[in-house]
């Protein structure tokens, strides 16, 4: 798993982080696979994002994360 890291603008909130939406939260997209077992890394379509972004990222969950993250860097 990434640290909590902003995927949009780097904001690195993990010493406000706490597994709630403190600092801000993760967001799982369309494209969301869970790893399988007990593999560890980070699983696709999951990201983090800041609180500024958080609504936003949530608000385009139905996308790919690669589509909301365009989308997002649209209209920033
Ligand atoms: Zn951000």
């Amino acid at each position: 798993m990434k640290p909590p890291i902003c995927e949009l603008c780097g904001h690195d909130f993990r010493h406000q982080w706490d597994g709630s939406d403190a600092g801000g939260g993760l967001v799982q997209f369309a494209d969301y696979r869970p790893l399988p077992g007990n593999q560890v890394g980070h699983p696709a379509g999951l990201g983090f994002f800041c609180s500024v972004h958080l609504t936003q990222a949530r608000s385009l969950h139905h996308l790919s994360m690669i589509d909301a993250m365009e989308r997002m860097q649209q209209t920033d």
